[in-house]
């Protein structure tokens, strides 16, 4: 499992994470929550190795990973705008990573096949991006991370860039792969309704800081704090 001791992000003479605590269980879908600037990104870059701890240490088990490179951490992370490869079709923007670790023709090819049919894009595979709407994009975004057969997926709000209505299909679906994929996930949200319904644990974050963290029935029913209870639509 995945836990933050003390997890500080300073740029210069600015800290923007202040020391964070957060330890989740085994296989946990955990929210982050937040309103812009609370340092939700940064905290999923530090995971991801894609930012340097400034102090403090990340953990995956008993391993400590702030000096390891990205790529030996085991991870995957769906963006905000997908980072899809324009040349490719869907199938080999899928198995990018397989082939880059050149395995055998056969198991990509059922790989691509299983994670297509998770998330629903098994008469797409031919298309290239440019051909496909923004939920189906984000769908193949969602199967390339989970081709990669890692133990952690990180998603930093990956439905932002939808309209409200396909956000709202893509949240049912994104629910029923959590059930299929039990897998450490960390999703980063601006969506209360997503926070609520995905997350077996949310973690709400302002300024740096953690205010609160708990089941959403928790959260709901014993926020910590005004902030808390205005973030998660808590009765007063
Ligand atoms: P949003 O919801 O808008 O995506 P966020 O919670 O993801 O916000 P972060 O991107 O983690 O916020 O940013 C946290 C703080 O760190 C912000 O105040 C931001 O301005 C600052 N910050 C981020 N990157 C840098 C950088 N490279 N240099 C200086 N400050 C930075
Ligand atoms: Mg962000």
């Amino acid at each position: 499992q995945i836990r933050l001791q003390n997890l500080v992000k300073r740029y210069g003479h600015l800290e923007v994470l202040h020391g964070i605590d957060l330890q989740m269980a085994e296989n946990e879908f955990t929210v982050l929550v937040g309103p812009s600037g609370c340092g939700k990104s940064t905290t999923l870059r530090m995971i991801a190795g894609l930012e340097t701890v400034s102090d403090g240490e990340i953990f995956f088990g008993d391993q400590p990973v702030s000096q390891l490179e990205p790529k030996d951490r085991g991870l995957a992370m769906v963006f905000q705008d997908y980072a899809l490869y324009p040349h490719m079709d869907v199938a080999h923007n899928i198995s990018f990573a397989l082939r880059l670790q050149k395995r055998p023709k056969e198991e990509i090819k059922a790989k691509v096949k299983e994670v297509a049919e998770i998330v629903g894009l098994t008469d797409y595979l031919q298309r290239k991006p440019g051909a496909l709407s923004g939920g189906q994009r984000q769908r193949v975004a969602m199967a390339r991370a989970l081709a990669k057969d890692s133990e952690i997926f990180l998603f930093d709000e990956p439905l932002s860039n939808l309209d409200a209505k396909l956000r709202g299909q893509m949240r049912a679906e994104l629910a029923i792969m959590r059930q299929r994929v039990q897998k450490n996930m960390i999703y980063v949200t601006h969506d209360q309704i997503e926070a609520m319904t995905l997350a077996d644990r949310i973690v709400v974050m302002s300024d740096g800081y953690i205010q609160q963290q708990g089941s959403p029935e928790e959260l709901f029913k014993h926020p910590a704090n005004k902030f808390v209870a205005g973030f998660l639509g808590s009765p007063p």
